[in-house]
């Protein structure tokens, strides 16, 4: 039943000239939950995400908001309506202060700022230190956690994020996951994180699903995903140790 989710795909195909980006695919994310997207490159997880957050309407199939079709809504009317996405590329003002681009996220959807969510968030992500800093001369690790922090300013029911522990120290990699679950947990935001980093993935996530040529490959916990042998040949087998295993 639909209101059991927050977001759902269903049928989602794009294509490109003569490739299918996406072919039949379907993703359902209940509130609180956390879900991985895993694949090898060129999977179709980028475009998925694109086609969840409105920047590219699919050929075939319907994303719905709470059970309703969303599918021709702009990507600012799915933000306004509680749909956040981080990108790969990073999307700070640089020349705001860290406590700045919260509030301005804060501004943007509800016309108030909220000084004591904002100081949470800081909290939360290890930024309190930095919160008078200008964005734009952090260290790349640091950069983006303030992007999640912004991207959870104004309490977010779907968050996306798109690599958000690439270029992030071990120690980064644990207060990202930290804060990540804690807005899954305290705030029900239903989170999607697509990411290279396996054993990131394979440790924060509920719920992992795998996407190879286009198509959902497998779906599960991360230990019934670690034991598929079609996953290991399509995917696992090709990453790296620090990839692929827990450290
Ligand atoms: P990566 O892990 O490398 O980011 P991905 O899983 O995000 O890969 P996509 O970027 O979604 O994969 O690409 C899926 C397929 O669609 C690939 O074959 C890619 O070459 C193709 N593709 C993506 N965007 C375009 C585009 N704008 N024009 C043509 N082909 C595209």
């Amino acid at each position: 039943m639909s209101e059991t989710y927050v977001l759902e795909a269903e049928g989602i195909g794009v294509r490109f000239g003569g490739i299918r980006a996406l072919d039949g695919v379907a993703l359902r994310l209940a509130p609180g939950e956390v879900c991985g997207l895993i694949g090898p490159n060129g999977a179709g997880k980028t475009t998925l995400f694109d086609v969840v957050s409105g920047i590219r309407r699919p050929d075939a199939g319907r994303v719905l908001l709470d059970g309703a079709d969303i599918t021709r809504r702009s990507p600012v009317w799915r933000a306004r309506h509680g749909m956040r996405r981080t990108f790969q590329r990073q999307q700070l003002f640089g020349q705001l202060t860290v406590a700045d681009n919260l509030l301005v996220a804060q501004e943007w959807r509800r016309g108030g700022a909220d000084a004591e969510r904002t100081g949470q968030l800081l909290d939360a992500c290890g930024l309190a230190a930095l919160s008078d800093t200008y964005a734009g001369t952090l260290p790349v690790g640091r950069a983006r956690m303030v992007e999640l922090a912004r991207a959870a300013a104004d309490r977010p029911r779907v968050l996306l994020l798109d690599e958000p522990a690439s270029g992030m120290t071990a120690d980064e990699r644990g207060l990202l996951a930290a804060a990540v679950r804690r807005l899954a947990d305290q705030d029900g935001c239903a989170v999607l994180l697509v990411e290279h980093n396996v054993a990131f993935v394979m440790e924060l996530c509920s719920r992992v699903v795998v996407l190879d040529l286009g198509r959902v490959l497998a779906e599960g916990t991360p230990a019934e995903i670690r034991a598929d042998e079609r996953v290991r040949d399509a995917y696992l087998g090709t990453q790296t140790p620090t990839q692929s295993s827990h450290t």
